[in-house]
């Protein structure tokens, strides 16, 4: 059983040393208990966060511990009626090859899920977190410019297709060319803008000629310096987060805007509001997976996938993930199914 814990806490940008990539003796399931084998694992931009050790929605990851995070597992061996060998589940077992459970928290994906990896992205947290944030909190409304930086990423490509499902005029924020062509011609965004241009807060005042109605936060720092301005009387901001900052160890440079943005807030009659998915819309669920299914049978989703294949690439992965190296859902292929 191959494992990375976490060897350090960062300071800044997470570094390889960080982790320690162990191999120790694959578990044993106990009584009512099921041996689970990974072949997909999920990196997502929260796991910066569970590595430093600082108070927040959840606990951090102790030192000498196997890195948290979802994964999707086949039953290797089971001693546990409801879940029988080769069943596909979903489970939380972290960045190692297996892991045993009691078949608590496990959701079942079938024997033959089309698509199991899916379960981590667009039918999963950052497909539901695009849902709930730009749906209950963005509340969007036909005509309304709706803005979303990391635009070719889980979260980002599916507020934007939402919005254009919704009516709404989208521009997206990626980083590079090829990105934003994919957000316009595959995702069906308006415009697209690539944040590492120069002019980067023309080009998207430029986009915005109408102002933004809805701004679904998802990256902070200049990105949201660019868009304060934009902002229509009456705009939402779904607080979703705020990727930028995950690394950084101290405020921002320059004078303190802090006034600025409430006086924007208040003047403007801005509603800005955080979520944490799963603590906040577990009970919507299913709502979010009957209509997400529907629209990806019918093609009006499209959904695209960063697969990297191999365990030992997990680490470079990650840290790549926060320099926004990957394009599309970051989902490590950890064994063959
Ligand atoms: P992505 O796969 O989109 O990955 C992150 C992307 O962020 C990168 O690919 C990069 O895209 C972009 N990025 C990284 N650094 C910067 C930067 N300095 N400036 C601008 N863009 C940057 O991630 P997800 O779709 O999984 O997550 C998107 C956001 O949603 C994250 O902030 C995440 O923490 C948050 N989230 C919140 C949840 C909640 O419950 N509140 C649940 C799930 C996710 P590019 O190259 O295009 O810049």
């Amino acid at each position: 059983n191959r494992r990375f814990v976490l060897a350090s806490r960062p300071h800044g940008v997470p570094t390889a040393e960080n982790f320690r990539l162990e191999s120790v003796a694959k578990p044993v399931p106990q009584s009512g208990e099921v041996l689970l084998r990974s072949v997909y694992l999920s990196l997502d931009p929260y796991m910066r966060g569970r590595m430093n050790d600082a108070k927040s929605y959840a606990a951090p990851v102790a030192l000498d511990d196997v890195m948290v995070g979802a994964t999707v597992c086949q039953v290797e061996e089971s001693n546990n009626a409801d879940f029988p060998v080769g069943e596909w589940v979903l489970a939380y077992t972290g960045w190692q090859d297996y892991g045993v459970s009691n078949g608590e928290g496990l959701i079942k994906l079938g024997s033959q899920p089309q698509a199991p990896s899916y379960a981590l992205g667009i039918m999963g947290m950052p497909g539901f977190t695009a849902y709930m944030g730009l749906l209950d909190i963005g509340q969007p409304i036909e005509g309304d410019t709706l803005v979303v930086a990391a635009a070719t990423g889980p979260v980002g490509a599916t507020v934007g297709q939402i919005g254009k499902l919704k009516g709404c005029r989208v521009v997206g924020i990626a980083g590079g060319e090829e990105k934003c062509r994919h957000a316009v011609e595959v995702l069906g965004f308006d415009i697209c803008i690539d944040h590492k241009a120069d002019d980067f807060a023309l080009q998207l005042a430029a986009a915005c000629d109408k102002g933004i109605d809805v701004y679904f936060e998802n990256v902070g720092g200049k990105v949201f310096d660019a868009v304060i301005p934009l902002l229509n009387t009456g705009a939402r901001i779904p607080l979703c987060g705020l990727i930028s900052q995950y690394n950084a160890t101290s405020l921002p440079e320059g004078p303190d805007r802090l006034s600025m943005l409430m006086g924007t807030l208040l003047v403007k009659r801005i509603k800005m509001q955080g979520f944490i998915i799963f603590d906040d819309y577990a009970h919507r669920y299913g709502e979010f997976a009957q209509d997400m299914s529907a629209w990806l049978a019918e093609g009006k989703i499209q959904y695209r996938e960063h697969i990297v294949e191999g365990f030992e690439n997990t680490t470079e992965a990650f840290i790549g993930l926060l320099e926004g190296k990957n394009f599309g859902k970051l989902v490590i292929k950890v064994s063959e199914p």
